[in-house]
């Protein structure tokens, strides 16, 4: 048995996400987990939400709220709909817990001990009515160069010249509109990841099995244009963990927090904290998934996240652990994804453009959504969702392929001999040909599943679909019944069998579905089939089960078309 821990890139806490945010690490994340604990391994999951920074506190601020509170509501709005996916976290954390607090801190500390850490004083924009330092991207005014008048402080999106605050004319705060603004002495932390560049360069090196999209990523910032520059990890704000250097306070930082960027990936450690506590363990119990020198030795660490994520996952948070001088887990595999389009353009979160996850599931049960969006996950290259496609993905592989198989074997042995597994014949050389058949395939799944090539995974468990209803189709038990009832006796044993295995190996794509279809079969062994011959006869003659409710619906064009205009672009 091995010890697998698993994070997914933590979503941020304003608003609800759109289905390319979830293919784009949790859900493929569910699908290793879920795989994981199929096969007998001791998997730690580990999700949270990201919930410090200004947005969190715009947010609030529009919605009436005070900030801690708006971000415990959209906790629970998150953890809701990540339950309605089947998200099978072992713990969706939060990185305003005070466990993120003092880990957050205790690394700052032990960073600033290894001399990674200098201060530096600079002039930043101070909004003398909002009462607060501004970030560059919540100033506004004139473009210098192009005279667009709603250019932001690090960008003009007219022209695209990277811009700094102070060029603009006429600047004004975006929060408040206050003009109001002047040039205020500030002073914040900066870890020197300009010192770590040759040990994060040797690690990286270190990693030849990672994807080349997560290793190209990681390169270019290391070496592009100065190379990998330090970073502050302080900010003027009033909503994040104050700077403190471990249980210390930090003289000249009074009032100051840590960046969203440094604090939330140190939830991922923080939340496996937080996940001990709400069980009752100790903090062994936690650690042995975090630190080498207490138990951790034999952990494999695997992250997913979306492209935009990797510079921060393979150069910021391990130049953090690694400046820590603490043996701290390292990332041993990276999976990392292109991003999903929406029908011809991007889904966008400002204009409602796309399906939300609250949305989808008002509209269907989480299993089809499931399966389209793994079944065509950004791995190589971009992907685009279509209703048609997704149409013809649901209708084809859930209710033609799979689901109306398990239908009609069990509605035709609960007609012709009754709802008990049949007890008559033999298996014969047709059978024996599908178990070998369906072994190899179910060897190439696991290899698949072990790879996290998560659409060539979903291919090959489609094939074993098919290859059972091709046997079905072979053998024709429906017509052999009148010849040889002990013969399709004997087929309907096997393919009552293949349902129950198919609920095993559709489990990590479709729990619902597989939930259902281990039901029907009145049976509850998960057991993996690593011995098919055995698990193909593991429900034996007299063995009761029921024909399931149908397990997937068709949709229908009508649908189709209506949900097409609906998810257009309106939502605000
Ligand atoms: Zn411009």
């Amino acid at each position: 048995m091995a010890r697998i821990l698993i994070t997914s890139a933590i979503p941020y806490i304003n608003g609800i996400k759109h289905l390319g945010n979830l293919v784009g690490s949790q859900l493929p994340a569910d699908l290793f987990a879920r795989y994981n604990r199929a096969r007998g391994h001791e998997v730690m999951f580990i999700c949270a939400t990201d919930e410090h920074g200004t947005p969190a506190e715009l947010a609030a601020a529009k919605a009436g709220q005070p900030v801690a509170e708006y971000c415990a509501e959209m906790h629970a709005v998150q953890a809701d709909i990540a339950r309605g996916f089947r998200l099978s976290f072992d713990h969706f954390g939060r990185s305003s817990s005070p466990r993120n607090h003092v880990l957050t801190q205790h690394f700052a500390g032990k960073l600033a001990d290894s001399g990674l850490i200098r201060e530096v004083t600079q002039q930043m924009i101070y909004s003398v009515d909002d009462g607060r330092f501004l970030p560059d991207r919540y100033v506004e005014g004139t473009c210098p160069n192009c005279s667009y008048e709603s250019a932001r402080g690090d960008q003009c999106d007219n022209c695209t010249k990277q811009l700094d605050p102070t060029d603009l004319i006429n600047p004004r705060s975006t929060i408040s509109g206050s003009t109001k603004l002047e040039l205020r002495e500030t002073k914040h932390l900066y870890l020197m990841q300009r010192n770590l560049r040759g040990k994060l360069e040797a690690w990286i090196d270190s990693k030849q099995d990672w994807p080349l999209l997560t290793t190209s990523i990681a390169k270019k910032w290391l070496n592009d244009g100065d190379g990998l520059q330090d970073r502050g990890i302080t900010r003027d704000l009033h909503w994040g963990i104050p700077v403190r250097r471990g249980d210390q306070p930090w003289p000249g930082m009074e009032g100051k927090v840590f960046y969203v960027w440094f604090d939330a990936p140190i939830e991922y450690i923080a939340a496996t904290a937080e996940w001990a506590d709400a069980n009752g363990l100790d903090d062994a119990a936690w650690q042995r998934w975090w630190r080498t020198d207490m138990g951790a030795e034999d952990v494999t660490y695997y992250q997913f996240m979306g492209k935009d994520n990797v510079p921060f996952h393979t150069l910021s948070f391990p130049a953090t652990i690694l400046g820590s001088g603490e043996p701290w887990k390292l990332v041993d595999y990276l999976k990392s994804f292109n991003y999903l389009n929406y029908d011809g353009g991007q889904f966008s979160t400002s204009r409602g453009r796309g399906v939300f996850m609250d949305q989808a599931l008002s509209i269907l049960p989480s299993d089809y959504w499931r399966w389209w969006l793994l079944s065509h996950a950004p791995e190589s290259s971009d992907a685009e969702f279509t209703w048609e496609n997704f149409q013809s993905s649901v209708n084809k592989d859930l209710a033609d392929v799979l689901g109306n198989l398990v239908s009609r074997v069990t509605k035709f042995a609960t007609a012709k001999f009754g709802a008990q597994v049949p007890a008559g014949g033999q298996f014969g050389p047709m059978e024996t040909a599908l178990i070998a058949d369906l072994g190899a395939r179910i060897r190439e799944y696991e290899s698949l599943m072990q790879a996290m090539e998560v659409r060539k995974a979903a291919a090959e468990l489609r094939a074993i679909w098919v290859i059972g209803n091709e046997y079905l189709q072979a053998a024709a038990p429906w017509t052999v019944v009148k010849t040889d009832p002990e013969q399709a006796q004997a087929m309907i044993r096997l393919a009552l069998n293949l349902i129950r295995v198919y609920a095993i190996l559709s489990q990590p794509f479709i729990p619902d579905a597989s939930a259902s279809m281990m039901a029907a079969m009145g049976s509850d062994d998960w057991t993996w089939p690593d011995d098919l011959p055995a698990a193909m006869r593991a429900l034996e003659p007299g063995q009761p089960f029921a024909v399931p409710e149908n397990l997937f619906r068709k949709i229908t064009d009508e649908e189709r078309a209506d949900w097409q205009v609906r998810f257009a672009g309106v939502r605000t």
